[in-house]
């Protein structure tokens, strides 16, 4: 006999009941909140043209270069899954002309992303992310509006303990000067700094302050802010910002070492972080990109967004907050021929009703149903035999407290949604 085994691709997990509800919470919360600050659900592929992350995300990114997956296609193209989600959307702004819409256009995705990362504690090579952006709006103003809107989808689910890092990294204006005095500021320790940093000494020396390496971290000391080097016009946005989050109450932590892994953002950037998790602890990330749509062809449009991490968020519920799952609302233990077939049918009656009915095997037991019903968590058990079908009443018991008593088999389906609401 052969025994072959099939298994999960490394960093690729299943996710199963009772998980599954935390993360059709987390979406459900979302979903709610997003929308009551207009933002609307837009879904666009997993799979793009491999350009249309290259020229967003940055070339010289640990993405690009190391992470994405990307592959010829039967017609010899190269197409890639989508690492992050914003590069699809701007695109599809782009391409469906969402511009000549009414500004500003708000819009949210959720799914799965893929990255060809080390798998490690709170790392999937497939991740989930909820995201929003919003196209249109150079002001501040859209700035606190989306981090609070990231605030009070985290506060309605509980998450409380923690912490909005903002910072701003300038613009094209600024940052040119700020990446000047960072290379005089490192040139100095070259050999100290990893590998990976000294690639981005070249290309993007801002990413050294992003790297976690404790030698790197070491170098780090007394090292220029960006905040520090920000041109008149950043300084204004970024300063309002802050006081409008104040005005919204929103408590947060100027992150000045904060400068996000990808090469799209300028000014704003946030980053939500949770000590309650290790080392991968932040939950939620974004900035703005004001230059991206027109990168892409587009009309020259500011926009900011966001993504929170679900695997993070979940694994954060888990750890901090209650949980009820969802159980049966009934278990029908069932004695008898006669009242198996009647037991089919109400407990159909009981599905079309949106009530959750489990079926109790009348070959078994009724001890070993009670057991089942038990194992199961139902809320209720009724109980059908010959005697309750000529009677017309059933027993029931409430497995909660051993409560019990009898009805009237026309009453079930009032008194399970009666008990239910
Ligand atoms: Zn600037
Ligand atoms: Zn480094």
């Amino acid at each position: 006999m052969s025994s072959l085994q099939y298994k999960a691709l490394k960093g690729m997990q299943d996710i199963l009941p009772p998980d599954i509800y935390l993360w059709q919470k987390v979406e459900a919360v979302a979903r709610e909140v997003f929308s009551s600050y207009g933002f609307q659900e837009i879904r666009p592929p997993v799979v793009e043209s491999t350009n249309v992350f290259t020229r967003s995300i940055g070339e010289n990114t640990d993405i690009v270069e190391k992470e994405m997956y990307t592959f010829t296609d039967k017609g010899d193209r190269s197409i890639s899954l989508r690492p992050e989600g914003t590069a699809s959307v701007v695109r599809c702004y782009v391409e469906k002309n969402l511009h000549t819409l009414p500004s500003p256009q708000k819009f949210y995705y959720a799914g799965p992303m893929f990255r060809y990362e080390r798998p490690q504690s709170g790392r999937f090579r497939q991740f989930y992310q909820i995201g929003v952006e919003a196209f249109g709006d150079d002001s501040p103003r859209m700035d606190a509006e989306v981090i609070s809107m990231l605030r009070h989808c985290l506060e309605r689910l509980g998450l409380k303990e923690v912490t909005f890092n903002v910072n701003s990294i300038g613009c094209a204006e600024c940052r040119p000067a700020y990446k000047e005095k960072l290379i005089e500021f490192f040139a100095g320790g070259l050999d100290t700094l990893c590998p990976d940093c000294n690639r981005r000494y070249s290309s993007n020396p801002l990413r050294i302050l992003d790297c976690k390496v404790e030698r790197c971290k070491d170098m780090r000391q007394g090292v220029p802010k960006v905040t520090d080097s920000l041109c008149s016009g950043c300084r204004t946005h970024f300063d309002s910002l802050l006081s409008f989050l104040e005005l919204l109450g929103v408590s947060y932590t100027v992150n000045p070492d904060m400068v996000r892994g990808l090469d799209y953002y300028t000014r704003t950037t946030f980053e939500v972080t949770s000590e309650n998790l290790g080392a991968q602890n932040a939950v939620a990330a974004g900035g703005r990109y004001d230059r991206l749509v027109k990168e892409f062809g587009g009309p020259e449009t500011p926009a900011i967004g966001f993504a929170m991490g679900m695997e993070r968020i979940v694994e954060l519920l888990k750890n901090t907050v209650a949980h009820a799952f969802p159980t049966p609302d009934v278990f029908l233990a069932v004695i008898g021929d006669m009242a198996a077939r009647e037991s089919m049918v109400i407990a159909d009656r009981l599905r079309g009703k949106g009530l959750w009915a489990e079926l109790g095997d009348s070959g078994n037991s009724l001890k070993s149903q009670m057991r089942k019903a038990d194992r199961l968590s139902s809320k209720y058990v009724f109980i059908i035999g010959d005697d309750e079908l000529k009677s017309g009443r059933l027993k029931w018991k409430k497995l909660s407290d051993s409560s019990h008593g009898e009805i009237s088999m026309f009453e079930i389906t009032d008194f399970l949604q009666k008990s239910s609401s």
